[in-house]
């Protein structure tokens, strides 16, 4: 058995539940399936500052619920499971939730965000938005002039690196190898930046409070007294 639908979302971050608004409102009747993160990645942050209509910042968990709730007053039927398969070949596009429904859907809408990739560490959870942070645009004005860290030596380690370099002092930038993966351009971009200090042949396997507290003016004490922004290349 199978159930028609109009118009299927997938995933309910801001872009499911903005997709949600627009398609309930021309009267698609979307169904949106929320997956395994219900909220998307902004539930896991605290204070979101930089979305227009919020002058006074809002809790990312706050901030999601009234995402959902403006879906639901349009009539957006919200499902709480995972869609884990999917099939575009045919005229009908085909999906199946985890518990086994078939569904088909004239329209499917695939806001299945990203993910940071995180480095692993016991440290880096319990310091995640208390100066561990996984988005330079999001979180760098927190720690304008102040001196910071970024782990990764890719695109998107390089364009954290040279966002921060706009606001704070130093920027660190840690890099396993002795060298870096991101694009020719991003490189030179990286080492043309006078507050930007590579720190090649590093790895990064402890993230410490104390550490971050304390003052020093050494370079390596100032490496450690930085606050760190994990790149995030997308899994
Ligand atoms: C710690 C942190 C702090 C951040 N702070 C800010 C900030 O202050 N300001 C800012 O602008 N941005 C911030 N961001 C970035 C912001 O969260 C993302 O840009 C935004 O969430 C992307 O929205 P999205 O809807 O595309 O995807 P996501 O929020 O990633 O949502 C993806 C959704 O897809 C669902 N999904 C995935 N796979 C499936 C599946 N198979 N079936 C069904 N559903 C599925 C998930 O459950 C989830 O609901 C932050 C991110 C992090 C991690």
């Amino acid at each position: 058995m199978s159930e028609k639908i109009n118009c299927l979302i997938i995933g309910s971050g801001p872009a499911g539940y903005t997709a949600a608004i627009y398609a309930a409102r021309a009267g698609l009747k979307p169904v949106l399936y929320t997956g395994m993160e219900p909220g998307g990645q902004l539930m896991i942050t605290t204070e979101v500052e930089n979305y227009p209509g919020y002058p006074k910042g809002i809790q990312g968990p706050q901030m999601m619920d009234e995402f959902r709730e403006q879906a639901e007053r349009f009539g957006t039927d919200i499902r709480y499971a995972i869609i884990n398969k999917v099939d575009f070949t045919g005229p009908v596009h085909k999906a199946w939730t985890d518990g086994g429904e078939e569904l088909h859907a004239d329209a499917v809408i695939i806001s299945t965000g990203a993910s940071a990739k995180w480095l692993g560490l016991e440290s880096e959870k319990r310091l995640t938005n208390k100066g561990v942070s996984a988005c330079a645009v999001c979180d760098g004005f927190f720690f304008r002039h102040m001196d910071v860290a970024v782990v990764g030596a890719g695109d998107t380690a390089a364009e954290e690196a040279m966002y921060l370099s706009k606001l704070c002092p130093n920027v660190h930038l840690i890099v396993r190898r002795d060298e870096m993966r991101a694009s020719k351009i991003m490189q030179e971009r990286v080492l043309r930046t006078s507050n930007i200090i590579v720190h090649w042949n590093s790895v990064t396997d402890e993230i410490s409070v104390k550490m971050m507290l304390k003052q020093s003016a050494s370079k390596t004490q100032s490496l450690v007294n930085s606050r760190l922004f994990r790149s995030r290349d997308f899994s």
